[in-house]
């Protein structure tokens, strides 16, 4: 059916529904709670502390260098399970898909979220797909939630931030609003600009084995990129955080792409980065799991929690200066996950 394209019939809950599912998704998806078919998965949580969160995708365009929306909707979900402490198990995968589709490119965009599915170890227990007239919705959207089973030795939140710690970025900044830019806008730099959407589950869990508690706070700066999310963490803490600008990592291509089109590689989303806050003597072990690992050998301490900085993000310049860094204002880059 590869040459095939989605029609409103796919939606309908027929025929032409039913052999959607099992052509295009349960011969892809291998789960025991997806092949029951029933109207809920059921299975056997017996933990007491689950982790639970879900985001929907509206990436355009929905192929880009590096990954495509199917990759993003895993790697989002799974890395938002993740950085709570938690072991991704499940996930759900709801559809909504525009007529005409080619059914080529959904076929690819399953793959692609099945083989994130086997890097990250979780399953897809349970999904939905609605198909939209042509011109309600842009080929695809897909929303991912995700359970996890928390570790029974953390206790991280976005609010235990303490001053006096390290915070550490795990890969260059702003490497997937690079990429969607110059995919957007066919910009050509001198090498390729990657996304770096991938799951993160084995760096955050490595992270979390050797160093434990003297980890506090783990975020994936995404929307807004590392600029936002650090005025997150700085509001919900009530603590000042100050960055040191020339230590922060960013590719050349990210920061020739920012210059052309007059961003701030600081506030260009990643996907497959966190932000973690640890203890001043944690920081040599976090940096050392970090380098042995494929996902993190770029990963670098960028600056430090404060108390006399005012609740603020502040950044060290190269020149020795020191600016305010706000949360991002408005939408930069509408549809960037
Ligand atoms: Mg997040």
């Amino acid at each position: 059916m590869s040459d095939e394209r989605i029609t409103i019939a796919h939606g309908h809950g027929g025929l032409a529904s039913h052999r959607l599912i099992s052509d295009a998704f349960l011969s892809v998806y291998t789960s025991p709670e997806l092949e029951q078919l029933d109207d809920a998965a059921v299975m056997r949580l017996p933990y007491e502390r689950i982790a639970f969160s879900t985001d929907s995708f509206v990436v355009q365009p929905i192929f880009f260098p590096g990954g495509d929306i199917g990759k993003l909707a895993v790697a989002g979900t799974v890395n938002d399970v993740s950085v709570m402490g938690a072991r991704p198990l499940v996930i759900s995968v709801g559809f909504i898909l525009e007529e005409g589709l080619l059914i080529s490119d959904l076929e690819k965009i399953v793959q692609s979220m099945a083989t994130e599915c086997r890097r990250a170890g979780v399953r897809i227990a349970t999904g939905d797909t609605k198909v939209v007239p042509k011109g309600a919705a842009d080929k695809i959207f897909i929303n991912t939630t995700g359970i996890g089973i928390r570790r029974k030795d953390v206790t991280l939140s976005g609010s235990n931030a303490k001053p006096g710690q390290a915070v550490i970025l795990t890969g260059p900044a702003g490497d997937h609003g690079a990429a969607i830019v110059c995919a957007r806008n066919d910009l050509k730099v001198s090498g390729e600009v990657l996304s770096d959407c991938r799951s993160l589950t084995d760096l955050i869990d490595d992270i979390l084995d050797a160093s434990g508690q003297s980890v506090s706070v783990m975020r994936d700066p995404t929307r807004g990129g590392v600029a936002t999310t650090l005025n997150e963490i700085s509001k919900a803490s009530a603590v000042g955080i100050e960055i040191d600008e020339e230590s922060v990592p960013i590719r050349d291509n990210t920061r020739a792409v920012s210059e052309i089109l007059g961003f701030d590689p600081l506030y260009l989303a990643n996907e497959g980065a966190i932000l973690v806050f640890c203890d001043e003597e944690a920081v040599d072990i976090v940096l050392g799991v970090c380098s042995a690992h494929p996902s993190g050998e770029h990963a670098a301490r960028i600056g430090t929690v404060r108390n006399d900085v005012d609740g603020k993000v502040v950044l060290r310049t190269a020149t020795g200066g020191r600016r305010i860094m706000d949360m991002l204002a408005g939408e930069m880059l509408p549809r960037i996950c």
